[in-house]
């Protein structure tokens, strides 16, 4: 069966290009993907979409015809789409164990609105998660912008974020630190192996006044490093359970590295998600 790649991101970590990199790169080994888009915001796919949720719901339609703003607009359209969710399951299948003698796939990329919250966070996004999830192999791509998370503080907010998201989707997860072309992800992958690292990071930022320095408080009195302290403690736990992979959707390094670790999700989701999945339902 194929596996289904869902990139989440913050807005702007590179979720499209990165679809767009994937994809080439599958296209390049002759195992063409089947790609979804669902973001009904986007104005550009710089790729070909096999199902696009904009071919099924108009967003600008769908805020004006509700008089919604453009989260509103983009809540809706998700869940005016979930309610087609079998008949699309149904054709994923089909290509899944074709009987016309095409090719099956390997691979299913999804790609999801620019807004993580109203994917991770909305009923809608949850069946459709729930739904692939329930016929497929399905792993999270978990798109970073390491450029912008430099800092211990916001390292840590998008380490919790993502940690929030495993909690909710219960499904395995890939940490994907992009834009290494801009900024080599290493230094991420030592606070997440190096508690020592980390700290010495936290003390340096701390005394570049790194948490926009409330006067009195935070910085130099040390709440905020004691609160670090124990979330680093806690997220320790977590990262145990991920692969973590930097690449640039932009030149293509790590690439390689990142469909190693989409081999060992999808063998970890039989082994260990797939029960759980199953015990649940
Ligand atoms: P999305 O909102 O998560 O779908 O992000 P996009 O794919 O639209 O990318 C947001 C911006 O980041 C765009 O200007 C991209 O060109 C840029 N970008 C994406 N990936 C990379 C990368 O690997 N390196 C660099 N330098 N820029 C990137
Ligand atoms: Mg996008």
């Amino acid at each position: 069966k194929p596996t289904a790649i869902v990139c989440v991101g913050m807005a702007g970590s590179g979720k499209t290009t990165f679809m767009q990199r994937i994809n080439a790169h599958l296209h390049a080994q002759k195992e063409p993907p089947y790609v979804i888009n669902l973001d009904p915001a986007v104005l550009n796919v710089p790729f070909e979409s096999n199902i696009d949720i904009r071919d099924s719901v108009n967003y600008k339609e769908v805020m004006k015809q509700y008089n919604l703003g453009p989260n509103g607009g983009i809540l809706t359209s998700l869940n005016l789409f979930a309610t087609k969710i079998d008949q699309i399951v149904g054709l994923l299948e089909k290509r899944a164990s074709p009987e016309d003698g095409k090719k099956t796939i390997k691979n299913i990329l999804v790609d999801t609105p620019g807004q993580i919250e109203v994917f991770v966070w909305s009923a809608s996004g949850q069946i459709l998660l729930e739904s692939l999830a329930s016929s497929f192999p399905t792993v999270i791509a978990y798109i970073i912008d390491t450029p912008r998370t430099g800092s211990t503080s916001t390292f840590m907010s998008n380490m919790l974020y993502a940690c929030s998201i495993l909690y909710k989707t219960k499904l395995p997860m890939i940490l994907v630190f992009n834009k290494a072309d801009v900024k080599n992800p290493s230094f991420a992958k030592e606070w997440m192996t190096d508690y020592d690292a980390f700290q010495e990071a936290l003390r340096a930022d701390e005394e570049g006044n790194a948490f926009g320095g409330v006067e009195g408080e935070g910085g130099g009195s040390g709440y905020m490093s004691s609160l670090l302290n124990s979330m680093s403690l806690m997220l320790e736990e977590f990262y145990a359970h991920l692969s973590v992979v930097g690449v640039s959707a932009m030149t293509g390094q790590g690439i390689d590295e990142f469909f190693a670790a989409v081999q060992k999700k999808t063998e970890e989701f039989k082994s260990d998600y797939l029960p759980e999945l199953e015990r649940r339902r």
